[in-house]
């Protein structure tokens, strides 16, 4: 499979390393927000969070929280942004899952531009219930 994170991961294309754990790497986005953008990726393939082994997701909190304090340190930031995109539909566009980490400036006019949303009578509650019934079952499907 050709995948452009895990290239980078096996150190066959070049990245500015910023961390590098047993299973997790983060390095600087090529086409940052802003300086200092980072990607946290798991250095064995996963598409995306749904994927993502249980075992490499303490470790990648971890890294992450260590990188984002470095980046506060480093940059003297009051701030920064920790997101996902999980899927093309959510502007996923390298399928190998990752965190941004990306540094926040005064007026830099960066938004998640979105309106919302009202639930309809009964409707919060039913969401909320299909949702706890699909993770009910996922649960038990691994403890099986
Ligand atoms: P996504 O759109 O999937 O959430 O984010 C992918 C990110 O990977 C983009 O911000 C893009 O700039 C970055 N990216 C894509 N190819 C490379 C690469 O070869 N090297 C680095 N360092 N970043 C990359
Ligand atoms: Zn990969």
């Amino acid at each position: 499979m050709d995948c452009i994170f895990c290239s980078i991961a096996a150190g066959r294309v070049p990245a500015e390393i910023v961390y590098s754990g047993n299973r997790v790497l983060a390095f600087l986005d090529v086409n940052p927000i802003h300086p200092g953008h980072v990607l946290i990726i798991p250095k064995r393939h996963s598409r995306d969070l749904t994927e993502l082994p249980e075992e490499v997701l303490g470790e990648l909190m971890l890294a992450t929280q260590t990188v984002a304090a470095g980046l506060v340190h480093s940059l003297d930031l009051q701030g920064f942004n920790l997101f996902s995109n999980n899927g093309a539909i959510a502007g996923q566009s390298v399928f190998h899952f990752h965190l941004h980490v990306t540094p926040r400036y005064p007026q830099d006019n960066i938004r998640f531009v979105h309106g919302t949303k009202e639930y309809g009578p009964g409707e919060m509650a039913a969401v909320g219930e299909r949702i706890r019934q699909a993770i009910r079952d996922n649960v038990s499907s691994k403890e099986q």
